[in-house]
């Protein structure tokens, strides 16, 4: 479960203080997948950054299963983000010299996994995500679709409770969007992780079970 209680995060500026979210409060069921919408500048990156454990809140509680990020350390934090969290990105950001297999077993040789173990559990998520027979190719070598299942792939191999995804069908056609949406209503479903996604996408956003809006900071509906 994520809670988030009479949240605020205020951007200090030189024409005066940024209330980028104002007394947000919020709970997230496990293994629910929710899209967060709004315009430009409602507070999406903000909530993104304060869900990831990269920004604080100015006021206010987030938990996530149970772990205050609120006031937390950065070794704290830098462990939350290494164990129980997994973003996707809109350009996908896999390593170039690397193959789809060792981008998706990366986060787990850096942990310290057996090459054995991390090989096989990278080669269940890719699996789990329709790339086997692409097990072997380099990014170049495969369209932004199964690049970006790629990243889905690596964004759970090492079981995270949360993933974030920030506007992950905004570089994709409408097909290889429907294909990404489907694989996370699958995640949902099978209880692998939560899903919270940023989009400005109306079709990305109805695929999800749950719609979050924001405008000017606060939830609005
Ligand atoms: P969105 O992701 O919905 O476009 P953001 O969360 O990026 O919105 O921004 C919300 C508001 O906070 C905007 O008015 C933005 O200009 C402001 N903002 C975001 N980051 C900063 C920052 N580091 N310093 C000052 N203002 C910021």
């Amino acid at each position: 479960m994520i809670t988030l209680r009479h949240v605020s995060r205020i951007y200090p500026s030189p024409a005066g203080e940024v209330h980028a979210l104002r007394d947000v409060s919020l709970d997230i069921a496990p293994h629910s997948f929710c899209a967060v919408t709004g315009p430009s500048g409602c507070g999406k990156s903000t909530l993104l950054n304060l869900l990831g454990g990269l920004d604080q809140p100015t006021s206010g509680q987030i938990t996530v299963d149970g772990l205050a990020l609120h006031g937390a350390g950065e070794a704290e934090l830098t462990a939350y983000r290494r164990e129980r969290l997994g973003i996707i990105f809109q350009f996908f950001n896999l390593l170039p010299a690397m193959t789809a297999v060792e981008n998706v077993e990366l986060p787990l040789l850096l942990r310290g996994d057996s090459t054995k173990q991390a090989r096989a559990r990278a080669g269940e998520m890719l699996e789990l995500v329709g790339l086997t027979p692409r097990t072997h190719a380099f990014p170049h070598q495969l369209s932004g679709g199964e690049m970006q299942r790629a990243a889905v792939a690596r964004a759970l191999v090492h079981r995270p409770a949360l993933v974030l995804a920030d506007e992950p069908t905004g570089n994709l056609d409408s097909d290889n969007a429907a294909r990404i949406l489907e694989l996370f209503q699958k995640i949902a479903s099978q209880r692998l992780a939560t899903l919270i996604m940023v989009t400005h996408s109306p079709e990305a956003a109805a695929a999800a079970n749950r719609q979050i809006a924001l405008m000017d900071g606060q939830l609005s509906t």
